[in-house]
């Protein structure tokens, strides 16, 4: 027993650090913590893991090695955690600790206790480690099956604050003292019912959620948004671009405020790459026609602008000069190879990356919102068995499978492993050094395989819908296939 209270610590590897300018340090032995997850966790995280340990082996030809650490949480951590009361409980602090001071880390689906203290063992993760961003690339992987035609098309990377909205889980239930004295309170001192704004009371038995969106919580997520796109433009010819998704016009002060703050973010902190789509407007207005006047300006880009109050037309001339100040660094067209900034709402997103897909490619929303539209994009690809995603900080990634633990298919070594697979993919990106090589190799030995049609029992069923051929392979099957093909990749 070392540093931890009811496991030992690693027996091998060095910690990845962080230097003083935030970025990770990582050793050529690195100590990654996994949890490997429950039901079919089982399953595939022994996949994952040889197709992980096999691709670092071919990008570095031995001379780098993973020394995974087991740290538990769920089901492993009550049944088989060692140490005094089983580990303390569904995860303990051990498992916090590990993570923070290895900074990397990965896990598998968890079952979520039923009843009992502890809300889902996935949010009190991201909480309590400050896991801010939950990052779901979403991208297709060739031959997979999709229920649209050109599932090519989308290739979006959501980023959904992890820490806040109504996940924050501040909320009472119906008829508890908690909910009546904050219903009381509310109608009583806040929004009194009058004729006018009967519709505004609370009835007495409702149950209060609270949505609780910041300026620091919104400011963090979009500027990792904008960072991403920065450091990762598109490749297609369209302009890159970080779509701001939120329901503002119906909740103002929270979806609407992170819009607001959104752009405040992309001017205050990065004026120089970045654009918005009004000011993009303005700027183009202005290319096509140079003796544009700044009201006729205002009239393109404010289709009312005529029928506004003074004050309003006031305020629209003035964006106008604004962005016509820039013309020195956005100018001429500058502005095409700059982020565009625009914002949309959450409903027209939902059916535009159906119709559309291309139009998007960073999406950053509140939490509800990126649970929501995670799950349709991905389904538009092909489903949650490929689907991967990861909770980040600043300076720590916990990558995770995006499903469940799918518990029926659990010990059968049937289920799908990619989604913890793609979401290694993303824990090498995130480490850098060389070691993002490791994530491309696998993703390709993925495609590879998918496309010699050796797929698990959810993919072969799509196929054979379609009448397509293709080998059901067990999920070991589909590991050894993947490493076969990588170890032939040509570096
Ligand atoms: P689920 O485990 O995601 O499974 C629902 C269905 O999705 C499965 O029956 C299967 O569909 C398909 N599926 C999921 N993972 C797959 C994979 N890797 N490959 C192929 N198909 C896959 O959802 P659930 O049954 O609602 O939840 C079970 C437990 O998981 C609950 O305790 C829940 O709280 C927990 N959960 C954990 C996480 C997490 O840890 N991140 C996330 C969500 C849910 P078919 O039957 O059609 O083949």
């Amino acid at each position: 027993m070392g540093d931890f209270k009811h496991i030992d610590d690693p027996a091998s590897g060095t910690p990845i650090t962080v230097d003083s300018s935030g970025k990770l340090v990582v050793p050529d032995d690195p100590i990654i913590p996994f949890i490997e997850g429950d039901g079919t966790g089982r399953d595939i995280w022994k996949a994952s893991s040889r197709v992980f340990d096999a691709a670092v082996d071919h990008v570095f030809g031995g001379k780098k090695k993973i020394h995974w650490f087991e740290i538990y949480a769920g089901e492993k951590a009550l049944n088989e955690g060692k140490g005094d009361e089983a580990y303390g409980g569904w995860i303990s602090d051990d498992t916090f600790d590990a993570i923070r001071r290895y900074r990397v880390a990965i896990k598998g689906p968890l079952t979520t206790p039923v009843g009992g203290g502890i809300r889902s063992l996935n949010v009190t993760l991201r909480q309590v480690l400050d896991l801010y961003v939950c990052y779901r690339p979403v991208y297709s992987l060739g031959e997979v099956p999709s229920p649209v035609r050109r599932p090519d098309l989308l290739n979006v990377a959501i980023f959904r604050e992890n820490t806040e909205d109504v996940y924050a889980g501040i909320e009472w239930a119906e008829g508890s003292s908690a909910a009546k004295k904050l219903i009381a309170f509310l109608n009583d001192e806040l929004c009194p019912s009058t004729p006018h704004t009967a519709s505004k009371t609370i009835r007495h038995d409702s149950g209060i959620g609270i949505k609780p969106i910041s300026v620091t919580g919104s400011k963090r997520l979009i500027r990792a948004a904008i960072q991403h796109a920065i450091e990762h433009p598109r490749t297609d010819g369209q302009q890159t671009s970080v779509t701001l998704m939120h329901k503002g016009n119906i909740m103002k002060f929270t979806e609407g405020f992170f819009r607001d703050v959104g752009y405040v973010v992309a001017r205050e902190e990065f004026r120089n790459q970045t654009v918005s789509e009004r000011e993009s407007w303005i700027l183009g207005n202005k290319e096509r026609n140079p003796d544009l006047s700044v009201e006729d300006n205002a009239r393109m880009i404010e289709p009312g602008f005529d029928h506004l109050s003074e004050a309003d037309q006031t305020k629209v001339v003035g964006e106008v000069k604004l962005a016509l100040d820039l013309w020195d660094t956005h100018g001429d067209g500058k502005w095409k190879d700059m982020v565009l900034v625009k914002d949309r709402i959450a409903d027209s997103i939902f059916q535009q990356v159906l119709t559309r897909p291309s139009e998007y490619y960073v999406i950053a929303c509140p939490n509800l919102n990126g649970d929501y539209i995670s799950d349709a994009c991905a389904a538009q690809v092909g489903g949650l068995g490929i689907a991967p995603g990861a909770n980040m900080g600043d300076g720590m990634i916990l990558a995770e499978a995006t499903h469940g633990t799918a518990p029926k298919y659990a010990d059968k070594d049937v289920i799908n492993p990619s989604s913890l697979m793609l979401s290694g993919c993303i824990m090498f990106e995130y480490m850098g050094g060389g070691w993002e090589k490791v994530g491309a190799v696998i993703k390709e030995g993925i495609k590879k395989t998918i496309a010699q049609g050796r797929v698990t029992y959810d993919i072969h069923r799509l196929m054979a819908a379609e009448g397509k051929q293709a080998t059901k392979v067990k999920c070991s099957e589909y590991a050894d296939a993947i490493i076969e093909n990588l170890r032939s990749l040509e570096l």
